[in-house]
């Protein structure tokens, strides 16, 4: 009889934005005169820069006429663009990274959670707790897990808590593991990652011959302090590490789709290079990214282009930092919205992370994410984003100071 991946069923149904769903559903069905204000989505909201619609305007014109048309890509992105990206976000920054060693793709979600192909099923998993949950489903699909126990997570998984007591990063694990997610700035923290912390992990996985997975979807937001934006900054991480960009948060393609990863020729385990496995994988599973698209990527590397895309993401900048201030002016204890789009709060009164997002629902209209649904360690926590309209953030942080300061 047929039979189906059982790792797939194994995978507890992710309810997290059902039930938020559902929740301001029926509050907005009792409450119909409360106009709810939706500070949860991690989705951006400001429109496309102005240069990159140009260039995919022009684009697609080509792509009408039989002299400029084009047909299948290279799998992993034209050269025009990968050129780009090795210019700007690496050579520019003292980073030399070759452009065989960048793959283009339709997003990082897609990239994080397929990395794992190319890796043995025994490899041990170390992920953060709180986590963006792509690394760990993917590797519950993976077989790679083990078994599920509500509020202790997976048997496999080497979990690495993330609390205030150790400023929201990552202790080294005690034990050795195979594979290490960092993700900085941090969804859903919102914290950022010295040099000097960074370096630990590189000089951990090194020792171990261990695999760093690095996502750096939000490096754009770094404006303050001395944070890498690439783990390709510390020494030796192109033996160790796999990093993973992607245009979405940083230039507005959520919705558009394109994304990067870069694994270095260095990267060589068992004298297997995981640069040529990976190109194996992506030639035989997917057949690259739209022209049309990749011409709009590298637009945003365009002097207009990149003008625009530091006023989008000052604009949300500054959001977040309406936020933070407005809440702690609310007395919440707030962490991260410095340099990331997300705000971390501690839930006031020993409140769970959900009887706050009830709470402040039912008192303020604000649609927040509950911490606790990023992991065991969210518990407690909630997140705020500043992908709103200014306007809108003004007029939530406004009612949560009314409420919970009186
Ligand atoms: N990585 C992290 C940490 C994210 O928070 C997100 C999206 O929210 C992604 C990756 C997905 O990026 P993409 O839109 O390129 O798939």
């Amino acid at each position: 009889m047929f039979k189906v991946n059982e790792n797939f069923v194994k995978l507890p149904a992710s309810y997290l934005f059902v039930d938020i769903a559902k929740k301001v559903s029926e509050f907005s069905k009792q409450h119909p005169e409360t106009e709810i204000i939706r500070l949860g989505i991690g989705d951006v909201t400001r429109p496309l820069p102005k240069a990159v619609v140009k260039a995919m305007q022009a684009a697609a014109e080509e792509m009408g006429k039989a002299e400029t048309f084009r047909g299948y890509g290279p799998e992993a992105g034209y050269e025009f663009l990968r050129t780009a990206i090795a210019e700007n976000d690496f050579i520019k920054r003292g980073v030399q990274v070759d452009i065989d060693e960048i793959f283009v793709s339709d997003g990082a979600k897609s990239d994080t959670g397929s990395i794992g192909d190319i890796f043995d099923v025994d490899n041990v998993v170390a992920v953060c707790d709180p986590v963006y949950p792509v690394y760990v489903d993917t590797n519950v699909m993976a077989g790679r897990a083990g078994e599920y126990t509500e509020g202790k997570g997976w048997s496999k998984i080497v979990y690495m808590p993330c609390l205030k007591e150790n400023g929201f990063l990552p202790e080294l694990p005690k034990e050795r593991v195979d594979v290490i997610y960092l993700c900085f700035p941090n969804n859903p923290s919102g914290v950022g990652i010295s040099r000097d912390a960074l370096k630990k992990w590189v000089d951990y996985a090194l020792a171990n011959q261990s695999v760093i997975l690095y996502d750096a979807a939000y490096e754009a937001f770094i404006t303050e302090g001395d944070m890498p934006h690439s783990i390709y900054e510390i020494e030796g991480a192109k033996k160790c590490a796999i990093e993973f960009r992607s245009f979405s948060k940083t230039a507005g393609f959520t919705g558009t789709r394109c994304a990067y990863t870069v694994i270095p020729k260095a990267l060589v385990f068992n004298g297997v290079s995981l640069n040529k496995l990976w190109d194996r994988r992506q030639s035989t599973k997917m057949n690259g990214v739209s022209y049309v698209v990749q011409r709009g990527a590298e637009a945003v590397f365009s002097e207009e282009g990149q003008r625009e895309v530091r006023e989008n993401i000052i604009y949300y900048l500054n959001n977040a930092k309406i936020i933070v201030s407005g809440l702690e002016k609310a007395g919440f204890e707030v962490y991260g919205g410095v340099n990331s789009p997300y705000v971390w709060l501690k839930t006031p009164d020993g409140l769970t992370s959900w009887e706050f997002f009830d709470l402040l629902l039912e008192k303020t209209g604000v649609v927040g994410t509950p911490g606790s649904g990023f992991g065991v360690g969210g518990e407690g926590y909630f997140r705020l984003t500043s992908f709103n309209t200014k306007e809108n953030t003004e007029k939530a942080v406004e009612r949560i100071i009314r409420f919970f300061k009186a």
